[in-house]
């Protein structure tokens, strides 16, 4: 009874101590709200520096709900009734003046890059298809926006270097190197609980398809990865790496984000953590604001590349909204219109131009460009030979397979051969 009356004097005078801190906090920043010419200012940078989006699902959703037929589907006009609510259309581009997109081929991956390509012929006033880091800068001068494929999931090339080399073929500029469940030569995320980890994170072959994609100019994303996976990535890869969409773990504890010892390994790497908005990943303890993680604010979001910008330095900052992928995003930043505010918003807080410019896209840029120096570097080694055999008991008995892998008559339901789809 004593001990318990102690504990909660403690909690009180914690109390008492927030509130007092929260009280003196909220007349400052009302005081500092976001202004018409931090919101002008904003534009002009996006005039001036393509906003980069490393992760926009769209592609994968005209894929689930119209089974890829386009013509179904006006991207000129406002389609947020539909899958769900729809994150983007055209219109909404527009008015966020976004510049590139990485959009996200994950199931079905022919189907989906199909889809992609299919998108920019259908509206070539508006996209442009794009591979390079140049191509980024010459589409945004032409008022037009890049669209980049990224493919999310180790799972895509089946084990095999050579399906690796046709995914570049085809365009891919970034492959997550697992989604939700585990390849057989490197760990997903949801293994970080596990005390028995399947691979420890990264195994000799998972070493070999890093050297494969720094070779072939394929930007290394660790997002959906496990920290071991990260780590033993970090510590391999010749190439500064990305996360598509991820965000700061210290202010929200959940795996799918960045622990601060990844956030300085990162720094040293050169590369890029590109905020993931959606409010299940970003609105957890310590730093939520609030119980239900269907909420979350932009000024949340600021919160986490604020941190990310501390942790790992300006140059580290990007975004990666997850657009059309999570069906919850924070209050003032729905959909892709919205961009403006959050550079706003980092305008208000007193960023640089040359940092909020970082965060807009030139920090994605110069990792992308980076990684295309890297490729130049290696253009004399030769192609790795190597794959895990489809014999092989880890490839064989692996689950986690794309469907397009497998003949139609023998393919088991969606559910069984991707993990569930998690974002
Ligand atoms: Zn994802």
């Amino acid at each position: 009874m004593e001990r318990s009356r102690l504990v909660l004097l403690v909690v009180a005078v914690v109390v008492l101590v927030t509130a007092l801190a929260v009280a003196v906090a909220i007349p400052v920043s009302r005081s500092k709200r976001r202004t018409i010419s931090d919101l002008d200012k904003a534009r002009r940078y996006m005039m001036e520096v393509p906003l980069i989006d490393t992760h926009n699902d769209l592609p994968g959703r005209l894929r689930m709900h119209e089974n890829g037929k386009l013509q179904n589907v006006d991207l000129n006009s406002d389609i947020s009734h539909r899958f769900n609510a729809s994150h983007t259309d055209i219109p909404r581009l527009r008015e966020g003046l976004v510049g590139g997109q990485f959009k996200d081929a994950i199931m079905h991956l022919l189907d989906t890059i199909d889809i992609i390509k299919r998108i920019v012929q259908m509206y070539p006033k508006t996209f442009d298809f794009v591979t390079t880091a140049q191509g980024i800068v010459d589409s945004h001068a032409n008022g037009k926006i890049a669209s980049l494929i990224g493919v999310e999931g180790g799972h895509a090339m089946d084990s095999s270097m050579a399906v690796l080399r046709m995914l570049y073929d085809l365009g891919v500029r970034y492959m997550t190197i697992t989604h939700d469940c585990n390849t057989p030569w490197a760990d997903n995320w949801q293994e970080i609980t596990n005390p028995n980890l399947e691979h420890n994170g990264l195994t000799a072959y998972g070493k070999r398809v890093i050297h494969e994609m720094n070779r072939l100019g394929i930007m290394v994303d660790l997002s959906h990865t496990s920290t071991k996976t990260m780590t033993g990535i970090l510590n391999v890869t010749k190439a500064p790496i990305i996360f598509s969409h991820s965000s700061a773990f210290a202010l929200s504890n959940h795996y799918r984000n960045v622990p601060d010892d990844v956030l300085r390994m990162v720094s040293q790497n050169g590369g890029v953590v590109m905020t993931n908005f959606y409010t299940e990943y970003i609105n957890l303890p310590p730093g939520n604001v609030s119980t239900d993680t269907r909420e979350g604010t932009l000024e949340q979001i600021a919160d986490h590349m604020d941190h990310i910008k501390e942790v790992c330095g300006w140059q580290c900052v990007g975004l990666g909204s997850d657009f059309n992928g999570g069906d919850t995003h924070p209050t003032g930043l729905e959909d892709v219109s919205k961009f403006p505010d959050l550079i706003a918003e980092l305008i208000r807080r007193d960023w640089t131009e040359t940092e909020v410019k970082g965060a807009i896209g030139n920090n994605l840029l110069r990792v992308f460009r980076d990684v295309e120096a890297i490729k130049t570097e290696m253009r004399s080694i030769p192609p790795d030979e190597s794959m895990i055999s489809r014999d092989s008991e880890g490839e064989a008995s692996n689950p986690c397979r794309t469907y397009v892998y497998n003949p139609p008559s023998e393919a088991p339901p969606i559910s069984t051969v991707t993990a569930p789809f998690t974002l």
